[in-house]
């Protein structure tokens, strides 16, 4: 069964390409097949996973978007069961090829309709806005996954985001699990601690419970161009990254249980709800820069 998840924020520097990148390189380590699509035109997700391509991809997936085709003949194998859709500069110009219409945010779900090649995890790698790119990130995912920064100002562009979200007014959206992991976590700090504990307090039941440290081995990593797991298996950041893979896989399976028991009801565990307005929940002293 192929699970669609959308890294996505539009805060640069979150850590959404790390996430994307190291979470499916975690996947992969656990057993499963991942494909990576790289829908940043910036392509630092390719650039990270480049150690594991003979050259720079000709063929991106600019190509496949516009054809709204199978996504095969721009496919890059990384490693066994490890697949990347890659980007490069002509993704550039795609926003604009694309529009701003509902029909243009369906094309990367065409594609991945059309595409004959099955994976157990699909993983978006969105660019830092909330553009037809994006767009087309999240009508094609089953969740959106939302790094977060533990930092200054980390709930209110969380904040701002989800209302972004609402202004677009797409029932699609409704239907989008929505969950996030924090990021970029420095636990010798007490603000950091602090910061974590209202993102808690924020997200509940919607944020996973593994925290991504700070760490440089996962910077230099991304500088090889190969995953964590593939540069040093036994650090925090590999060990952080596989304790995320498995929670993201435990609950596609506790997902997928809830909707057959209940139809629904609990289901909707985990998922925050769009129509809420987020703005009201804790976080203030952060949003309002009190530290
Ligand atoms: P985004 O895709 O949201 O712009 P990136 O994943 O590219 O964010 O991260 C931004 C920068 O921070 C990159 O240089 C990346 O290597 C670094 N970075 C991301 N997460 C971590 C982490 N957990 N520890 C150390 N550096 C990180
Ligand atoms: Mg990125």
């Amino acid at each position: 069964m192929r699970r669609v998840i959308a890294v996505m924020n539009q805060k640069g520097g979150c850590g959404k390409t790390t996430t994307a990148v190291n979470l499916a390189g975690a996947l992969v380590a656990m057993g499963r097949s991942v494909l990576v699509i790289d829908l940043d035109p910036q392509a630092h997700a390719t650039l990270a996973l480049n150690g594991g391509l003979s050259s720079t991809p000709t063929r991106t997936i600019h190509e496949a978007l516009m054809r709204r085709g199978d996504l095969a003949p721009v496919l890059v194998p990384v490693e066994p069961g490890f697949d990347l859709a890659p980007s490069g500069d002509d993704l550039f110009f795609a926003e604009r090829e694309i529009g701003h219409d509902e029909e243009g945010e369906e094309r990367l779900t065409d594609c991945l309709r059309v595409t004959q090649r099955t994976w157990d995890f699909v993983i978006i790698d969105c660019p830092p806005s909330l553009g037809p790119l994006t767009f087309n990130g999240l009508r094609a995912c089953d969740e959106i996954l939302i790094p977060v920064e533990i930092g200054f100002f980390s709930l209110n562009g969380v904040g701002n985001l989800l209302r972004s979200l609402r202004r677009y007014r797409r029932s699609w959206l409704e239907e989008k699990r929505i969950r996030a992991v924090a990021t970029l976590y420095d636990r010798q700090t007490t603000f950091a601690r602090e910061v974590m504990d209202e993102v808690r307090a924020f997200f509940g039941d919607a944020l996973y419970t593994t925290v991504i440290h700070r760490t440089v081995k996962l910077k230099e990593a991304a500088s090889f161009g190969v995953p964590i797991t593939r540069y040093d298996a036994g650090c925090r950041g590999c060990l952080d990254h596989m304790a995320l893979a498995a929670e993201v896989a435990a609950q596609g399976a506790a997902a997928t249980r809830d909707a057959q028991e209940q139809e629904g009801a609990s289901a909707a565990h985990g998922r925050l709800n769009l129509e809420e307005d987020q703005g009201d929940r804790p976080g203030h002293a952060v949003e309002s820069g009190s530290r």
